[in-house]
């Protein structure tokens, strides 16, 4: 261990990371807003129960993934995704008439697994949830305001959608029934680990990633035929509303969330140039999250920033500066003074704070700096300063009255001669 190191599977966002970061976050943030969905902020911690209740005993996250916090009298975990704080706010302010609830989230979320390309320990998310809708008109929608969203992103042709119905209770009991006798009669042949899953959980094992697991599952009964009328029903409304609208899935009946809440509609938006963590973004259907919800429906959707920051093109650098330079220590406050009114006035400033003006004006082009704004006792005196165009070299003489004006004007032209 050593603490100049973060820790595995965490990493700092530098600020050029940070602002990739930021670029989707607000891309996200529009268009969830134009889509209806308002801002949610849940906390970081949550009791231990929330997720479990939620994510079910059964699944990967709770079984291994969760950071148990040491706390004097509860149980407290880190969230490891959004979905069950928002359903845990919704009963917490007792929300059932406000639906259809709709909202969004963004922020870290927390999983101990394996660190890897494209798998964190600290990862962040945007989201969203819509509560309180049975319609397949919601679940396409919500997949609309995803594919609108990667593909404000520019990573329309990089993405694919990948469509299932896990079909109502009915239909995935009769499934899960035939599923497990099939797997039963082929148990020698799959991983530990789906062993384990064969007993509580063996939808989980259709998509699992082991060689052996996979020739099991190719010959395996497909849960698309234990569909039972309504289901198959809602389906074929989902995908009637999103051919409408000109998208189209690729149907794959491996792709499960594996939780008995989860049904109708799963889909996962999956890259092939991220390698083996392909999928930036998923979702689905589910109905009474918790128990205490009492019949309330829901769909929502989750994307990895971090994987989507690794695909996003459309960064651009970050906006230019004005630096202002003092020659001789008298003309710091004027400096600061001059500063503060260019800031209030809109203008991005830099201040130099030590050394000769040839370093200074140094560091004004490391920064790249649209201009150096040089002021010394002869320019105070006559009240003007001396701006020195970086891009072009030229310098001017300009009053303090029409500085910003100035300044302004130089910033808006983007151009950069040399
Ligand atoms: P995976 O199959 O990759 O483990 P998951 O089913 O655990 O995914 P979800 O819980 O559906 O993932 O999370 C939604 C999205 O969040 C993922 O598609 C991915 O983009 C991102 N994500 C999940 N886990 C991580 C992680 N450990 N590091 C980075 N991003 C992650
Ligand atoms: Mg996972």
């Amino acid at each position: 261990m050593s603490i100049l190191q973060p820790v595995r599977g965490t990493q700092d966002l530098l600020p050029d990371a940070a602002r990739r970061h930021r670029a989707v976050e607000r891309i996200f943030c529009t268009l969830a807003e134009r889509y209806g969905f308002e801002e949610i902020a849940t906390p970081i911690i949550e009791f231990t129960d929330v997720f479990r209740r939620t994510l079910g005993e059964t699944s990967d996250v709770v079984t291994k993934e969760m950071y148990a916090i040491m706390s004097c009298r509860d149980a407290l975990s880190l969230r490891p995704e959004g979905t069950a704080g928002v359903a845990r706010a919704f009963l917490s302010h007792g929300l059932h008439h406000e639906v259809p609830f709709k909202v969004s989230y963004r922020g870290p979320m927390f999983r101990h697994e394996r660190p890897q390309k494209g798998r964190l320990r600290q990862f962040h998310q945007v989201g969203i949830e819509l509560l309180g809708a049975e319609s397949p008109l919601a679940d396409a929608e919500v997949i609309a305001l995803a594919a609108h969203f990667l593909t404000e992103l520019g990573l329309s042709r990089m993405v694919t959608l990948e469509l299932n119905s896990l079909g109502d209770t009915e239909s995935r009991a009769a499934y899960r029934t035939r599923l497990t006798d099939y797997l039963s009669r082929h148990v020698e042949s799959l991983s530990i680990e789906s062993r384990k899953r064969l007993e509580r959980n063996p939808l989980r094992i259709l998509d699992s990633k082991d060689a052996g697991d996979r020739a099991v599952i190719a010959d395996a009964p497909l849960l698309t035929d234990f569909l039972n009328t309504p289901s198959r029903q809602f389906l074929d409304k989902v995908c009637t509303f999103l051919e409408e609208i000109g998208i189209n899935p690729v149907m794959n009946p491996y792709l499960v969330r594996g939780l008995d809440y989860y049904c109708h509609t799963a889909f996962e938006f999956t890259t092939p140039v991220l390698g083996a963590q392909g999928t930036v973004l998923a979702g689905g259907r589910y109905h009474d999250l918790i128990q205490q919800m009492g019949g309330v429906a829901g769909i929502g959707w989750a994307a990895g920033i971090e994987r989507l920051a690794m695909l996003y093109e459309g960064v651009t650098a970050a906006s230019r500066s004005v630096a202002m330079i003092s020659v001789g220590d008298s003309a710091e406050s004027m400096v600061l003074r001059l500063a503060q009114d260019l800031r209030k006035a809109g203008v991005r400033v830099d201040i130099g704070y030590s050394g000769s003006l040839a370093k200074r004006l140094k560091r004004a082009n490391k920064i790249r700096a649209r201009a150096a704004v040089i002021l010394g006792d002869s320019e105070i005196d006559r009240s003007i300063a001396t701006v020195r165009d970086l891009d072009s070299g030229t310098q001017i003489e300009v009053p303090f009255s029409s500085l910003a004006t100035y300044l302004r004007y130089l910033l808006s032209r983007e151009v950069e001669e040399r």
